[in-house]
Parts: structure tokens; sequence; C-alpha cells
């Protein structure tokens, strides 16, 4: 198969001042890998007309297909469309269903439309009009000679859409289809993960192995490319079991959205009860667990035991453990998870306990959590220490102690 190149460029002088993450640059890479096409170079440029033709010119010596970002807007500042037309030698001329689009755009949202928004309906002459269902601007796509150029908006909202939903069918090959699985990871790294799969994920073309890294856990998209559906399961199959060979004890869920998801799932699959103690959470794994829809069926209970009079006279655990190993211990996250489990007459117990921050308590460092899980046939605590002293270490702290809850959560119910 003929192997496709790309190239992105996001366009705005906020990325350039830092004030700006390029989150489209991410997630346009993101879409590339899964969809097989090599990207060897990502750029930004300021919102200057000479540097952005310097760029696009650059691109296009390299690469097959250039995509852009950003600069679709109303205002003088706004220029990649007439840039990247005038590279090709072409002129904007205006698409009068697009600015019905817009003019019915400002209507749904009770806005009154001003004359620069119409900018926004020129477009380069010749080009496949993108539509934009989160915003004003359309985005396009101008094919000439063997090159492609996507122009996308910069808002990720409505750059994210136009990938998934205009531009990915577009760049998929003619007659084929893509079709992918997400194998949902936690407790291995993405280092440790690629490490492992590396022979694996280099040699796989088709289908492809993209690694996504969340906080504390990782994501593998597995795609393969084919006409028709029904001959993709014959391709990720093989590519799936060696990978769970590789890694299976790490992998909670495939085609899951996320962890809590998976813990419902196999709880009630199992037709078994959790309950929740929580000190450092705050009530996060409850919360968790009842984002969940069809939660209800297998949670009925989160104690939020902030302080140690809660933890004995609410909750039942015995001072004497809270006196002899402090709050934040071993001993008393595995108290909590077993009172919990016993108030509720519930299978499983989950007990939380730990030091959030900011700053040390009854001697215990910052970042120092114990998550226990108490049942009949799998009781265990972790201890986990987060050594993050920065202004987003108590919202990491309590994102990851609740990682782990649900994660033990999970490693219970499959006991049963
Ligand atoms: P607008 O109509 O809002 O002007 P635009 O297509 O002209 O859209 P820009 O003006 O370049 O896009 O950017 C609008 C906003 O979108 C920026 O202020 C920024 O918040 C966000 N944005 C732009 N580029 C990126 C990017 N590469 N990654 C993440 N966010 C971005
Ligand atoms: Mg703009």
């Amino acid at each position: 198969m003929q192997q496709r190149t790309a190239e992105i460029l996001c366009v705005g002088t906020e990325l350039l001042m830092g004030g700006t993450v390029n989150t489209n640059a991410t997630e346009i890479a993101k879409e590339l890998a899964g969809l097989g096409i090599n990207l060897y170079h990502s750029s930004v440029v300021g919102d200057n007309s000479e540097r952005l033709a310097e760029a696009v010119k650059l691109a296009l010596s390299r690469a097959d297909i250039l995509i852009t970002t950003g600069g679709l807007g109303p205002t003088y500042d706004d220029l990649t469309k007439e840039t990247v037309a005038a590279c090709f030698g072409k002129k904007l001329v205006l698409h009068p269903e697009c600015l019905e689009e817009i003019k019915a755009y400002f209507a749904r949202a009770h806005r009154t439309m001003t004359p620069t928004n119409e900018k926004q309906a020129w477009l380069p002459e010749g080009c496949t009009v993108l539509p934009n269902p989160n915003g004003t601007a359309p985005g396009c796509v101008i094919e000439a000679g063997d090159k492609l150029v996507a122009i996308l908006p910069g808002p990720p909202r409505e750059m994210r859409a136009m990938l998934k939903n205009g531009l990915v069918p577009l760049l998929t090959q003619k007659g084929q289809r893509l079709v992918s699985h997400e194998l949902h990871f936690y407790g291995i790294g993405e280092s440790e993960l690629e490490y492992r799969l590396h022979d694996l994920m280099v040699q796989s073309q088709n289908p492809t192995i993209a690694p996504y890294a969340g906080t504390g856990e990782v994501k593998l998209r597995v795609t393969a490319r084919v006409a028709e559906e029904e001959d993709a399961e014959a391709l990720l199959r093989p590519v799936m079991e060696q990978i769970l060979a590789a890694a299976g004890e790490y992998c909670y869920g495939v085609d899951v959205p996320d962890l809590q998801t998976a813990a419902v799932k196999l709880l009630r699959e199992k037709g078994l009860t959790a309950a929740t103690a929580e000190s450092c959470t705050g009530g996060l794994v409850a919360s968790r667990l009842t984002e969940v829809p069809g939660a209800s069926a297998v949670f009925g209970c989160g104690i939020v035991s902030y302080n140690n009079q809660v933890k004995t006279d609410i909750l039942g655990v015995d001072p004497a453990v809270i006196r002899e190993y402090t709050a934040v211990s071993a001993e008393t996250a595995a108290a909590m998870a077993e009172a919990v489990r016993r108030k509720a007459g519930a299978e499983i117990g989950i007990g939380v306990t730990g030091n959030a921050g900011p700053a040390a308590s009854e001697g215990q460092p910052v970042g120092l959590v114990f998550v226990a899980v108490a049942s009949e046939r799998y009781s265990h605590v972790s201890r986990m220490f987060i050594d993050r002293q920065d202004e987003d270490a108590r919202g990491l702290i309590r994102h990851l102690a609740a990682l782990k809850a649900l994660s033990l959560l999970r490693k219970a119910a499959e006991k049963y």
C-alpha cells in the first residue's frame, strides 16, 4: 500500500506566546496514526501571512498532506485561507450555501451577524467545504496535483468535529474503511507498555497500534484498514491477542469508556454490590461509580468519613486502630473497607485514606495514600506515594487514588 506523509501546521500567535496549549496538533497526530499516515513534521507559526506562506510552501515540499488549524475567524488577523489559497494561485470566492449556513447559525444562537462574519463564507475556489456544526467558520480542503491541504478552525471543539466527521473520511483511502478497537490499561505506564509491545508496534502496519497516555491510564487503539467491515476482525483479533499476551494482566477492558464503567459492568455481571468509605478522596470514588448508568444495581452506600470521629462513630472503625496506626495507614484503610462493607451489607468494601495536602498531617507526608478493598474472596491494601508538590498535586493525588480504588474493586469482583 502506498505510504502517504502528512504535516501539521498550527497557526496562531497565542500558540507561540505560550498562552494556548497546542492540543489541536496532538489530536490530529493521533488521528493520523490511526489512519496509518506518516507524520514527520508538526509546526506552529504566528498570525503573519509571509511566514505562514513560507511554512505552507516548506510543508508542501516534503509532505503529501498538510493540515492547518486556526486563523479562520472573521477578524483581520485571521488569514489562513487567503494565504494558503495564494500559495496555489487561487482566489477566495463567495460560497452562497456557506453564507446561508452562517446566517442560520446566528439565527439559532439568537445572535446578530456582523458584516465581518460574511468573510467566513469566502473560501478558495474549487475547494471542498467542510461544514462546522459547532461554529460559524467552515473549513475546507484544497486538492491540487498530488497534494492535499485541509484548513481547519482553531477552537478545539470545532476542529475536532470537523476532523472526525469531515476530514478523516476524506483521508481514508477510497474503497477502504477503518475499524478499530480500544484496549484500556491501568497499572502500567506508557513507556513500560511500549517497551513490552515495541516490536509489534513497529511491525504492525495493518492494523496500526497507537498509544494514548492518560493520567494514570494508557489506551491502545488498534485500527484495521479493510475493504469490507466484516474483514476487520480477522486482522484485529490476532494483534489484540498478542497485545494481551504481553500485558493482559493490566487490561481492564476493551471498548469501554473508563475504569468505573468496567467496574460497574463486572459487578453487574457477577451480581455483586460494593460500598465505599472515603477520606482524602471525599466521595470521588462514589461519584465516579454513580456516573455510570445502572450503578444503582451495584452501589448503594458511600460514606465520606473525613474526620476520625466519623470513621469510628458512624463507620464503625475501632478507635484503637486509628490510635495505634494513625488515620493514614494501611490498617485504617483496611478497617474502613471492612466496616463499610458490613454496614452496607455489600460483598465488596473500599476504603481510602491519605494525605492529599497541602501540608503533612499526623506525621504523614503529602501524597501518601492507602487504598483498601475488603471482601470474602479478596482483601488487599495498596500503598501509594505520589511525590508531587506543585499546585496540581491535590487533584492528581485524589484522581490517582480514585483510579486505584476502582481498579481494586474490579479485581475483587473478578474473584467471584
Ligand atoms: P475564531 O473564529 O475563534 O477566531 P479561528 O479559526 O480564527 O477561530 P484562532 O483565532 O486561531 O482560530 O483561535 C481561536 C481560539 O482557538 C484560540 O484562542 C485558542 O483558544 C484556540 N486554539 C487555536 N489554535 C489552537 C490549537 N492549535 N490548539 C488548541 N487550541 C487552539
Ligand atoms: Mg481567530
